[in-house]
């Protein structure tokens, strides 16, 4: 840390993003989450713990088995292998998301990416160099968010992971209401062909890595999936930083 932002830290005490609470710490490398956000609100982030469904994530209520593939993904296979996140979308991370996200504060994205590089490599065996690749946003949302919050993920995990970022190739060509908003049908309509792939030699029986900030349903991860797979890509894995469970 250069010795201007040395003192700005001390006259301007960094505090938690979720609490406001001061955060008590040596300046820092931004890396890590804990440098954004206190050790309490921390510790409320909901883990996804087996056992879950090897393909979707989707957590079981029953203990005591094995990870297996849900009836949704044995009746209809996603085209993505895994995807996979490392919280329930609900509590304190569900605020540092809309903090990211509509709160101005971007700069947690860079440690969320480093720690969502971290799980996705002990989760999935990635073939290296893996081409990492966020969820578009619609030209438009993205005109007027100004930033697309999964790229700024996608960025920093293809920095930790030493992966190629490709935020080109996958666009998304239909505007659609944030899922969130919809009821189960309705959400596999909205993202439906709301993905082109625009270069598919450059993909070409390529193993990509896909990054989004939630995942609802897994709708989107899927039609997203469901291009490059279609465009010729080999395998597509989807890392969240937190699951909604329904
Ligand atoms: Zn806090
Ligand atoms: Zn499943």
């Amino acid at each position: 840390m250069n010795p201007l932002n040395h003192l700005a830290h001390i006259i301007y005490p960094p505090r938690c993003i979720i609490c406001s609470d001061f955060l008590w710490r040596a300046p820092f490398d931004a890396g890590d989450v804990a440098n954004y956000i206190c050790p309490s609100c921390l510790q409320g982030f909901s883990t996804i713990e087996a056992p879950f469904c090897s393909i979707c994530g989707t957590p079981f209520i029953s203990d005591g088995i094995e990870n297996h593939p849900c009836e949704d993904c044995l009746r209809t296979p996603p085209y993505f292998q895994a995807a996979y996140a490392p919280y329930r979308y609900e509590g304190p991370i569900l605020e540092a998301v809309l903090k990211l996200k509509y709160g101005g504060k971007t700069f947690v994205a860079e440690a969320m990416g480093q720690y969502l590089a971290e799980f996705a490599e002990m989760r999935f065996m990635l073939r290296k160099p893996c081409i990492i690749m966020p969820v578009p946003l619609h030209p438009k949302r993205l005109r007027e968010r100004g930033f697309n919050q999964s790229l700024l993920l996608a960025k920093a995990v293809a920095v930790k992971l030493n992966g190629i970022l490709d935020f080109i190739s996958l666009i998304r060509a239909k505007e659609t209401i944030p899922q969130t908003t919809l009821s189960r049908t309705e959400r596999k309509r909205n993202v439906q062909n709301a993905f082109v792939l625009k270069n598919p030699a450059g993909v070409l029986k390529k193993n990509i890595l896909l990054v989004d900030d939630v995942s609802t349903t897994g709708n989107t991860l899927n039609e997203c999936a469901k291009v490059l797979k279609r465009g010729g890509v080999k395998a597509v894995f989807c890392v969240t930083l937190a699951r909604a469970v329904l």
